[in-house]
């Protein structure tokens, strides 16, 4: 396939099979996510990890733990069953750069066995500075931050404490830090050429207006595309709430702040909030058909 009307078309040739950083490739590629990174190093306000990280989640579906082992075996019994595959992310359940040596240790492992394959890595992006330059040194093409805010003010109210530096932080400083590390690990990503994609949870009444100062900036910095979802983490009677008793947005909130949104940088509107465990084209999840149970009784 030749780029859109519009595309770099060097670009394009780096995002045409990735089903996520391509709205034209969600429907024909397909990406698995292995569960090789339990530990965070922040708290959301709106994150329960009894579920599958809110840097990619959706509620009520819980992720296997993987070694890094047990996930090259996941990953090669996926891509001989799947030739859709293009790409392996980690994305959870906690943080892939806090969780960093099971991150790389899996990356490694994987590369050596199908060299062709893409890495994808999402982080809420404290640490993401002390490793950038090991993942342009593992060819990590695509890496996922989730940034709610571009003002410590407003992330006083998403996050109640951070560790970082062997200390936990609260409050502004919490923030701060937060903010920074995300800026400098965005700026650091793209002066490598790695293509970033931004990820934001719409909150409403708490980062619903800002997200427009949020785009602004990460376009600034170079991000390659912005994905906001909405909050959700837990589910009363039709509604979302995090875990502060926020609600979610309504899909018209939602589909009103992308409408703002357009013109600067992509935006990404095919997001499906997959699992850290995810396998399969986008909306046709296939998680529970290869899971490690199985995986250990395979030759
Ligand atoms: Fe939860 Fe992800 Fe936030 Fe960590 S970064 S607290 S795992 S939502
Ligand atoms: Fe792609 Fe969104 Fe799923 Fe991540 S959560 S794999 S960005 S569709």
């Amino acid at each position: 396939r030749s780029a859109p009307d519009g595309a770099d078309p060097a670009v394009w040739e780096r995002v045409e099979d990735h089903p996520c950083f391509s709205e034209d490739a969600h429907s024909y590629f397909a990406r698995i996510h292995v569960a090789v990174a339990p530990a965070c190093n922040i708290q959301c306000n709106y994150c329960n990890r009894k579920y599958d990280c809110a840097n990619e989640s959706r509620p009520g579906v819980t992720s296997e733990r993987l070694t890094p082992d047990q996930a090259l075996r996941k990953v090669m019994t996926v891509a001989s069953a799947l030739p859709q595959l293009s790409v392996l992310g980690i994305a959870g359940p906690g943080d892939a750069c806090y969780d960093w040596n099971r991150t790389k240790t899996t990356l490694e492992l994987v590369a050596k066995e199908i060299p062709d394959i893409k890495f994808c890595v999402s982080t809420n992006g404290l640490s993401l500075p002390d490793h950038v330059e090991e993942l342009a040194g593992l060819n990590v093409d695509h890496v996922t931050i989730t940034i709610n805010m571009v003002d410590p003010n407003v992330g006083v109210k998403i996050y109640p404490w951070i560790f970082f530096r062997d200390r936990r932080l609260t409050g502004i400083e919490a923030a701060r830090t937060l903010h920074e590390r995300q800026m400098l690990g965005l700026e650091m990503l793209t002066e490598r050429g790695i293509l970033t994609k931004i990820n934001s949870i719409l909150i409403p009444g708490v980062n619903d207006e800002h997200l427009i100062e949020v785009n602004r900036s990460v376009s600034d910095r170079g991000a390659f595309m912005h994905n906001v979802t909405p909050l959700i983490s837990g589910h009363s009677h039709g509604t979302y709430y995090g875990l502060t008793g926020q609600r979610g947005p309504d899909a018209l909130e939602l589909s009103l702040l992308q409408d703002r949104m357009k013109g600067r940088g992509t935006l990404m509107r095919h997001c499906r909030q997959c699992r850290a465990d995810a396998v399969g084209l986008l909306g046709v999840d296939l998680a529970q058909e290869f899971t490690t149970g199985d995986l250990l009784l395979a030759p």
